[in-house]
């Protein structure tokens, strides 16, 4: 800051002294697959920086839902749904067994 002196014009500057900053934290939380992490922001001079990070929580698969039945021609599909986001995840049930041979073999027997 300039100091004039009103009398005499004589001038000197004075430093002001720098002001610590002052950070407000803003959490972000973690979701399945991103992590999570707090924003702070200095309200004084908008300087802001991230910290605190949070590892990702994973998904969190519910129970499976049938969601095509399989058959003895077409395999049929599972489904799983995460409880915290839009994800889902499918898994193939196989083709239902038909055991041909022991009905082949009654025949024969008889
Ligand atoms: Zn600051
Ligand atoms: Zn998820």
């Amino acid at each position: 800051m300039l100091c004039i002196c009103l009398r005499c014009t004589n001038y000197y500057f004075e430093t002001i002294a720098k002001l610590d900053h002052n950070y407000v934290g803003v959490v972000s939380e973690p979701t399945c697959t991103e992590q999570g992490y707090t924003t702070f922001t200095c309200l004084l001079c908008g300087h802001s920086y991230v910290d605190d990070y949070v590892s990702e929580e994973g998904h969190d698969w519910n129970e499976s839902v049938i969601t095509i039945e399989p058959s003895e021609d077409s395999e049929g599909l599972r489904t799983f749904f995460c409880l915290h986001c839009d994800i889902i995840r499918t898994e193939v049930i196989p083709k239902l067994f038909v055991d041909n041979k022991l009905t082949v073999e009654l025949i024969v027997a008889v």
